[in-house]
């Protein structure tokens, strides 16, 4: 981790409403508070515009000449295709109920970072550029005029919004920020305004099919150890289908899943329940990453990146697709697959080979959420569950935002949890379900040069954890997002050490009873289990 300040420190944020009009305020770019742009040679091989060298913290940005054409062109396009993105354009009544809603407003005191006003940067532009009022009446209307200070303001904040949604929730007019994000960085990228560690991905996932780059030889080596490590530690090899045609389903799962701990536990989690119920299954090395980067970037690139796993499935011709344990994969697939790229019709509705169950509410998508195959598995008698294996746990739950807001996805996780671990408690209400506060680190905001913000934003979920950690000794936080189980590990270490972070089926694969395994004494990490420990 980058050098961070203290808790305390971070702590020390002030609320109070500042001496100048927020109109007249300068973005500060100071280290850690924003991300480095995306790289020439990326952003130009994927096709978008005004690629070139440039730095945030340089008073010359580099626009292209005719910016200001640019944008107000981009911005009457979508307000012309988006009907949504024009009625939240004007109906906001400025009530503030959403103002204490973002995590980054609670870490970090700047009122630009109030859901409410981070809209305002967009809606004063479009109330010059596109109303009567705005044009007659100027400021007093809420409009002003688009100037590079205003860009570079809306480069800072439309970039420190990870798109959660928590504050829509609150909105009486139900008003989606993270919609209005999402359109300030389509216009962002026409002038060449983008960030590294989204688009690197994108291209990674363009060029490659997931978002590390990795070439299907080097994806299966990355296997191979993992599938070494769970004979290791139960004696039995798995032997799982790569790229197999005529497979029933299709498996698709973040790629952070593969590359580093936290994530490859839950990965080794998938080997273990899939070899354990014989499943015809198939993992791809072409759809290779479940998560969509093009979420971040415009509605083309979403689609693009969406469309690859269709294909394959098409491809492979499975019956069906079965996803790992995502955050914004599920926000794609259940908000836009239907009218982006499907309906799949192509597919079949899914149904577990299992026990029959079919699930009429992935008939859309044809694409199921690993945790509901799972809980369905273990409503149905059909896994052998040792909890004890989970002694040393005490858990709680961390609803991701994408899943929690998008499909209102809150049971199956945890009643796969207290089915697999002794020990399991909740954090405060306001903070999880529908209410959930963000891991800091989405829409791709999970980069090392972003940390004081990450951690900033990160402070209503630490403390909820501090506050579990602190009453009841939870020491794993479960999860079911590659992202969180790559921004919580070091969000947990500074609001709340002594807790790790953990995938669901990270704790199925501990707790799971395979037939003819070895008496196994260490979980899915190499710790030793419950009674191994050594003297
Ligand atoms: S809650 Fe909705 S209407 Fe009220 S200020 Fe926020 S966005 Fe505007
Ligand atoms: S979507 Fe999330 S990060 Fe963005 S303004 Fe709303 S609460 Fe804040």
């Amino acid at each position: 981790m980058a050098k961070m300040p203290p808790p305390e420190e971070l702590l020390d944020i002030k609320y109070t409403t500042p001496v100048k009009g927020w109109m007249d305020i300068r973005p500060e770019f100071r280290p850690g508070v924003f991300s480095y742009p995306g790289k020439p040679d990326i952003i130009k091989g994927l096709g978008f515009p005004n690629s070139r060298e440039w730095k945030p913290t340089d008073e010359d940005w580099k626009l292209p000449e005719n910016w200001r054409e640019i944008i107000s062109e981009g911005f009457r396009e979508r307000l012309k295709k988006y009907r949504s993105f024009k009625v939240f354009m004007d109906i906001c009544v400025r009530c503030g109920a959403c103002a204490d809603k973002c995590h980054y407003f609670i870490g970090s005191g700047d009122p630009k970072n109030m859901p409410v006003l981070r809209a305002e940067l967009l809606r004063s532009i479009y109330r010059n550029d596109f109303t009567f009022a705005g044009k007659i009446l100027g400021k007093l209307a809420g409009a002003r005029k688009m100037e590079e200070d205003v860009i570079k303001e809306w480069f800072m904040y439309f970039y420190q919004c990870t798109e959660c949604r928590r504050c829509s929730l609150f909105c009486p007019y139900g008003i989606d920020t993270a919609e209005i994000t999402m359109m300030a960085r389509e216009l962002l990228h026409l002038v060449g305004l983008n960030i590294n560690w989204i688009m690197e991905p994108v291209s990674n996932c363009n060029r490659t099919g997931n978002h590390l780059g990795i070439q299907p030889h080097a994806y299966k080596d990355m296997m191979e150890f993992l599938i070494d490590d769970i004979e290791d530690i139960t004696g039995i090899r798995v032997d799982p289908p790569v790229n197999k045609k005529g497979a029933e389903i299709l498996f698709i799962t973040p790629s952070g899943d593969i590359f580093a701990d936290p994530g490859i536990f839950t990965y080794m989690g998938y080997l273990i329940l899939f070899h354990e119920l014989g499943l015809d299954y198939t993992w791809s090395t072409y759809a290779s990453e479940g998560g969509n980067f093009g979420l971040f970037t415009n509605d083309t690139m979403m689609k693009k990146l969406n469309a690859k796993m269709y294909a394959e499935a098409e491809r492979l011709g499975v019956k069906w697709i079965l996803g790992g344990e995502c955050g914004h994969m599920w926000r794609v697939i259940n908000q836009y697959m239907d009218t982006m790229n499907g309906p799949a019709d192509f597919l079949e509705t899914p149904v577990s080979p299992i026990t029959g169950t079919r699930f009429n509410a992935a008939a859309g998508t044809k694409m199921l959420h690993i945790c509901e195959f799972t809980a369905d598995l273990i409503n149905n008698n059909k896994l052998k569950l040792d909890p004890s294996r989970n002694g040393n746990i005490k858990a709680t739950f961390h609803d991701s935002c994408n899943p929690a807001r998008a499909m209102g996805f809150f049971e199956e996780p945890r009643y796969i949890i207290k089915n697999v671990v002794p020990e399991f408690y909740e954090m405060p209400s306001n903070t999880i379900r529908e209410q959930t506060f963000c891991c800091g680190g989405g829409a791709g905001l999970n980069n090392e040069e972003f940390m004081e913000m990450r951690l900033r934003g990160g402070l209503p979920r630490g403390s909820a954890v501090k506050f579990v950690r602190d009453n009841h000794d939870v020491n794993t936080l479960a999860c079911i997002c590659a992202i969180d189980r790559a921004t919580l590990p070091p969000l947990c270490d500074y609001w709340a050490p002594g807790v790790n972070v953990a995938g669901v089926h990270e704790l199925v694969g501990n707790a799971m009873i395979l037939e003819g395994e070895q008496e196994r004494t260490t979980d899915l990490r190499g710790e030793p289990l419950p009674g191994y420990e050594e003297e």
